[in-house]
């Protein structure tokens, strides 16, 4: 099957899952997946599946991908954390959607190869860091959106405080290898506002460096 017919499968794939919102489709389309998983892989780029990218972790699959940016409700002028750059897949889509993307990756190997591809596919309102996200990034809150795309046990409360007031973040919790679930926490004047989206499988958010 030639590239674009895997293309247009994998979109209806994702409008079936709930990924409706024609902006955050839109992106998708537009984001060259097979550009961010390692050569071995291109053929299967746009299956709906997870895929290696070395270190021991994975690109996100497409649906959850989707569902996550559509949980974020993005616009133009939002600046967004994300934690957990990986191969920059998600963080690519994220920069089409809003003003600018800040990512933190733990393992230098990823970092460097996800900033390869910012820059040779012109992605320029992305700043990536190597770091611990459980931190976040201090220097550059307050966000509008945060997003994590590695499993944590508990809300990191740094990213909680990290939040602007009208904001949301989205974060898979849940033990590795356990029943993970896909949080949206919109902050308000009053305080915190949970509430859970699906049932998810992310490998773990880890605190330290690697590299
Ligand atoms: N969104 C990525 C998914 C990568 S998998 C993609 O689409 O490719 C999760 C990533 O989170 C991995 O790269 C892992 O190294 C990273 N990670 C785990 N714990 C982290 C932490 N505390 N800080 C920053 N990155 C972390």
């Amino acid at each position: 099957m030639i590239a674009e017919t895997r293309k247009i499968r994998l979109i209806m794939e994702l409008r079936q899952g709930g990924v409706t919102q024609t902006d955050v489709l839109t992106a998708i389309e537009k984001t060259p997946r097979e550009q961010f998983v390692p050569e071995l892989f291109r053929e299967s780029a746009y299956d709906n599946r997870p895929l290696p990218i070395g270190g021991d972790q994975t690109i996100s699959q497409p649906l959850i991908v989707g569902l996550m940016t559509q949980a974020l409700a993005l616009h133009k002028r939002c600046k967004v954390l994300e934690i957990g750059t990986g191969s920059g897949y998600q963080t690519a889509i994220l920069a089409r959607l809003s003003r600018r993307v800040y990512s933190v990756e733990r393992i230098r190997n990823l970092y460097v190869d996800a900033v390869r591809r910012f820059d040779s596919l012109g992605i320029g309102n992305v700043t990536a860091q190597i770091g611990d996200g459980g931190l976040g990034w201090p220097e550059q809150a307050p966000f509008d959106r945060i997003i994590v795309t590695a499993a944590a046990d508990t809300v990191p409360q740094a990213l909680l405080d990290q939040l602007r007031v009208g904001g949301c973040l989205v974060i898979p919790v849940g033990a590795e290898g356990g029943t993970q679930t896909l949080w949206r926490i919109a902050r308000t004047a009053e305080g915190f506002e949970e509430e859970p989206l699906t049932s998810v499988r992310f490998v773990p958010l880890v605190s330290g460096t690697v590299g």
